[in-house]
């Protein structure tokens, strides 16, 4: 029979349970013992779900405190020195606060010491914890947690199989510290561990070890192809199964190397990437199982049964028995449960399946193949197929409109009407700005009276009109403290908006809100990204009323604030009925709209963040081109439609520029502003050499810390950036916005920056 399993399931819980048991904990609100008591808790409800689904397997291992990444750094022992954990290192039993202490600097017991570093996970938006790796490091078993887990599972009767990080890949995302070396003189040591764990989980009864190597759909130097070859020789010998799971993408020149891999299963996405499905088999040794994802376990939509039973009756004929099915990915990255969202309407509620959903999907497709389908299959099937044929017929889905206007699109639409440098002489002469002109990224302080007049609205104890007014009190104050500052291009502060994405996504068309569809980003933070469905229009002008009335309170000119197209689609999920490009047309024309409406009220300078261009950057190098093809046409959609004297900038976030600056000046915005206080002006380096030709804002100072900038560093900083940038050219502002700061932070800052400017405007005028 076909066997049916997953990757992994969330663990945050379907009210986010996790999240605010482990912040009481944090903050000495429950013991540890309560905690402890609550992620068991948890394990067991969701391996009861699974099992209840009628999958052939339980997940363990897919369960964080913090990070399953971390998870792994804690198991091998790559605890850095700084957190004083030798003695538990060598104990074998790393604690829980040790752990807290590398992912936040600081937990109820032990000393305060720097985090670790963050950073996305492979193309999500999940943040896992980088391995820390230095010359000669040595690895050991360093805790018990995962055993335990097991122990845990096999007690409550489950049949448990269990997922870990793979060796080369947890490697792979970690970085050197101290003195560059070769990451790879590492493994064997690793690899050590790796064994002891296999042979422990053995002793315990586990038939199969998931370990996961996503890393093996990028592009992999030939050491490292090689050293998987090396690795799985080596863990051959462990007494356990070993599938390894791959995911996020093809396999590509990665193919033959993995399908050669002396190990007893494979898993592949075939939502990513269906084609490499057959290919794969071909290669397949008779004995090793394939594991294939075809629910899509990166994205909320409703699985095609019908027309997945087609496509995998002929595999099944293929691989009988070695056939297993799985979602494409670990279901980290979906929400928990659809049937809480009782606020949806009916129609889109039919067109989705969140993680509880996709076990259905997952076991419903086993049955189906194996033709042992029961009536509450056969039912699941019809009603999939009756949802996807409304889905595709919607008249909420589809706009003729929006097809035509999007196919009517020109190369002149994207192009300002003029170059740069002629836009430059008409912004001068109609902003008439001073040498180093300071401004800020949008957002202003968001109080907590902001929030609290929010949330009343929200529940209706505020009125519409009463909310407003509170919100232009606000604005009016933010732009009184800018006018006072001396601010030479002054923002309305953002107040109205609770989340840059969400506050355009619920003006929009085409776009849906769930009410729990979290999703882990990091630690306990959740984010609910909305849901695109449908064509994108823009009903009415989402910020004109505000950046309008800003602009009455002030000579200088207002800059109106809004959310890019790319930042837009990545930080959503995103239809899969057309092309990711087709959406970001869409969602560009509606922004466009919009741009032209505020200068047509009166606002000179209008920014287009786009903080998640770079991320949006596909995991194989072969395929940039074709994103950044597009996203940089889908933000020049949205800025090219103003005359040459209306000034548009763009605002970026710590990005690597090197191999994307090409882009970036492609965008033609008049002004970027970026994060680049930390990097200490290096950043520019990338501009330089590329001979960047427009206008430059390098953040001067961090907004990330509470410490107040000095002056004369700022200059400093400044200075720098002069070495590599002309002085017409440069701006000078904050690295980022500065909504998670307060105002007694930020009014000393900004006064020293703005004094900042004026010095270099002495030095260099
Ligand atoms: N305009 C936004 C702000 O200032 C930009 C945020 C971001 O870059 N992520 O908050
Ligand atoms: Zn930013």
């Amino acid at each position: 029979m076909t066997v049916s399993h997953i990757l992994g399931y969330p663990r945050i819980g379907a009210q986010r349970e996790l999240k605010k048991v482990t912040e009481a904990y944090w903050k000495g609100e429950v013991t540890r013992e309560e905690l402890e008591a609550a992620g068991q808790a948890l394990r067991l409800h969701h391996w009861q779900t699974q099992q209840n689904a009628g999958l052939d397997f339980v997940s363990v291992g897919d369960f964080a405190f913090y990070d399953q990444v971390l998870n792994v750094s804690v198991m091998l022992g790559a605890v850095p020195g700084r957190f004083g954990a030798q003695q538990e290192v060598s104990a074998g039993d790393v604690a829980l606060d040790t752990a807290f202490r590398m992912a936040r600097g600081r937990a109820p017991s032990g000393k305060p010491a720097a985090a670790c570093e963050m950073t996305k996970y492979f193309d999500t938006n999940y943040h896992y914890l980088v391995p820390e790796l230095h010359e000669g490091q040595t690895f050991t078993l360093a805790s018990q947690r995962l055993f335990d887990e097991v122990d845990e599972a096999l007690q409550a009767g489950f049949t448990p199989k269990v997922t870990l990080t793979g060796p080369l890949t947890w490697l792979w995302l970690g970085k050197t510290k101290g003195s560059e070396f070769d990451r790879l003189t590492l493994l064997d040591n690793v690899l050590d561990v790796y064994s002891a764990i296999l042979s422990r989980l053995a002793t315990q009864g586990i038939e199969w070890v998931q370990l996961d190597e996503p890393a093996l759909v990028q592009d992999l130097p030939l050491a490292w192809q090689q050293a998987f070859e090396r690795a799985y020789h080596r863990l051959q010998s462990a007494p356990v199964k070993v599938l390894v799971a791959t995911y996020f993408g093809a396999l590509g020149d990665n193919l033959s190397l993995t399908t050669r891999l002396p190990v007893a299963g494979l898993h592949i996405d075939a939502v990513r990437a269906p084609q490499q499905v057959e290919n794969v088999i071909d290669r397949l040794s008779p004995h090793q199982v394939l594991s294939i994802g075809f629910v899509d376990g990166r994205n909320i939509w409703r699985a095609d049964l019908a027309a997945l039973r087609e496509r995998l009756l002929p595999l099944k004929v293929r691989l009988g028995q070695r056939l297993w099915l799985a979602p494409s990915c670990s279901l980290l990255h979906v929400p928990v449960d659809l049937t809480q969202e009782a606020e949806l309407d009916s129609d889109l509620v039919s067109w989705l399946a969140f993680a509880r959903q996709k076990l259905d999907e997952v076991v419903t497709l086993t049955r189906l193949v194996d033709n042992r389908a029961t009536a509450v299959d056969e039912q699941r099937v019809s009603e999939a197929t009756r949802a996807l044929d409304t889905r595709r017929e919607s008249a909420r889905i589809h706009q003729p409109a929006v097809s035509q206007r999007l196919a009517a699109i020109t190369e002149q639409d994207s192009q300002r009407r003029s170059s740069y440098a002629t836009r430059a002489v008409a912004q001068r002469r109609s902003l008439a700005l001073p040498l180093f002109p300071t401004t800020t990224i949008g957002s202003f302080p968001q109080t907590n009276e902001i929030r609290a007049a929010r949330r009343a609205f929200k529940a209706g104890e505020l009125s519409q009109a009463d909310y407003e007014a509170r919100m232009r009190e606000e604005i009016a104050y933010a732009v009184e403290r800018q006018e006072a500052l001396g601010l030479d291009v002054p923002v309305h502060g953002e107040a109205e908006r609770n989340d840059m994405v969400e506050y355009f996504g619920e003006q929009l068309e085409g776009f849906a809100f769930t009410r729990f569809g979290w999703v882990q980003s990091y630690g306990t933070r959740c984010v609910k990204p909305p849901i695109i469905f449908g064509d994108v229009t823009r009903p009415t002008p989402m910020t004109v009323r505000w950046s309008e009335f800003a602009q009455t309170l002030t000579q200088k000119p207002m800059k109106g604030m809004l959310t890019g197209p790319v930042t837009i689609l990545q930080w959503s999920f995103v239809r899969d009925d057309q092309p990711r490009a087709t959406t970001c047309r869409q969602i560009a024309l509606a922004l466009r709209d919009e741009v032209v409406d505020l200068e047509k009220a009166g606002i000179q300078v209008i920014q287009i963040d786009e903080p998640a261009l770079r991320e949006g950057l596909p995991l194989r190098q072969h395929e940039w081109q074709g994103y950044l093809d597009w996203a940089v046409e889908s933000f020049q959609l949205s800025a090219a439609g103003v005359a040459d004297s209306t000034q548009i900038h763009t605002h970026m976030c710590y990005s690597e520029f090197n191999d994307i600056i090409g882009a970036i000046a492609a965008l033609d915005a008049d002004v970027i502003t970026i994060e680049t206080s930390r990097s200490d002006m290096q950043l520019l380096d990338a501009f330089q050499d590329f001979a960047y030709p427009n206008e430059i804002g390098p953040g001067v100072y961090d907004i990330h810390t509470p410490n107040i900038p000095e002056v004369s560093w700022m200059v400093d900083l400044m200075e720098k950036a002069l070495e590599k940038i002309p002085a017409e050219r440069l701006w000078v502002n904050p690295d980022c916005g500065l909504k998670t700061r307060g105002w007694a932070e930020v009014e000393p800052a900004l006064a020293n920056m703005v004094e900042a400017a004026k010095i270099l405007r002495q030095r260099y005028a």
